[in-house]
């Protein structure tokens, strides 16, 4: 039994899309979006989910900090500061690469939270965390808060989601460190999960697999369009740029350059090239809005 500290109200909410349907070339009532985006804490986001199982599991443990990883604009990294303020913890990020100048987007919001900052250098977050980790009473999450322990909160996810929508034919999902989609396909099963890869990680198909080979889930036939990654991760593509776009200005929805971007982008591919067999598709929002605000690639002057 894998137990969960509560925090947030569920379910999120599963809202229409009708004029993001039709630009798509969907029939208007297809197509739903499930805002994990909405969640309260901290910004909001598909960590939280995560956060009310490994959190859980850092208070178990008796720890009085949590230390985490992950890129400087980690959605991880600022929720788990929110989780761990929430819980009564202090918490730290380590993240990759040197500090910024100037703390935008979701390092404002981690300082917000009372979170400690390490910059990794050329060491590498991984390394860092673990000695940061050792020097204090510390619980380590890992990259992403995924593991096929945490990964069971989108498990529920999943059968919450079967609840609001009981025909749902695909459900597309941005996947970085892999545990969303984890938890989609053991609940769903792999024909209606579209994972879209952002290259959080070298190998997603490989990842979400292992995950589920753990979970004792499907492990073949695991649907991921690894297409949307273009020059890497950290870079906005102009195919993203446009779903961005289309996103906004058909149904005022923001999503975000590095993941609800690309899985938007992955969407509109896939209904292009009538790639969306029976039932609903749901679009999985979930959630990076504070990344836009540090996103280089979106700044520019009037
Ligand atoms: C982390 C993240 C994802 C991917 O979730 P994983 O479980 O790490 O694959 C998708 N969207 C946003 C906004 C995220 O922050």
């Amino acid at each position: 039994m894998t137990s969960a500290l509560p925090l947030f109200s569920r379910p999120t909410p599963v809202e229409p899309a009708p004029r993001l349907a039709e630009a798509l070339g969907l029939a208007a009532d297809r197509l739903l979006i499930k805002r994990d985006d909405l969640i309260g804490l901290g910004g909001g986001g598909n960590k939280v989910r995560k956060l009310e199982i490994t959190i859980a599991a850092a208070l178990g443990s008796g720890a009085d900090t949590v230390v985490t990883t992950g890129a400087p604009q980690s959605n991880h990294a600022r929720l788990t500061a929110a989780a761990a303020a929430r819980a009564g913890l202090r918490s730290v990020l380590v993240l990759e690469g040197e500090a910024p100048s100037r703390r935008l987007g979701n390092l404002l919001l981690d300082d917000l939270f009372g979170a400690e900052l390490v910059f990794a250098g050329e060491r590498g977050a991984a390394a860092v965390a673990v000695e940061e980790a050792a020097t204090r009473n510390a619980h380590l999450i890992p990259f992403g808060g995924t593991s096929a322990t945490s990964a069971v909160a989108y498990r529920w996810a999943g059968e919450e989601l079967l609840e609001q929508v009981p025909d749902v034919g695909t459900v597309v999902v941005a996947v970085g460190s892999g545990g969303t989609m984890a938890g989609l396909v053991a609940a769903l099963g792999a024909e209606r999960v579209l994972g879209v890869a952002t290259g959080a990680v070298a190998d997603a198909r490989a990842v979400v697999a292992g995950l589920l080979a753990e979970m004792r889930g499907p492990t073949e036939a695991l649907r991921i369009d690894d297409s949307r990654i273009g020059r890497g991760y950290e870079h906005l593509t102009p195919e993203v740029r446009r779903a961005m776009s289309i996103a906004a200005r058909t149904e005022g929805l923001v999503v975000d350059p590095t993941y609800t971007g690309r899985a938007m982008a992955g969407l509109i591919a896939a209904a292009s090239a009538g790639d969306l067999p029976g039932g609903r598709v749901v679009f999985l929002h979930t959630g990076g809005l504070p990344g836009l605000f540090g996103h280089p690639d979106l700044q520019h002057d009037g």
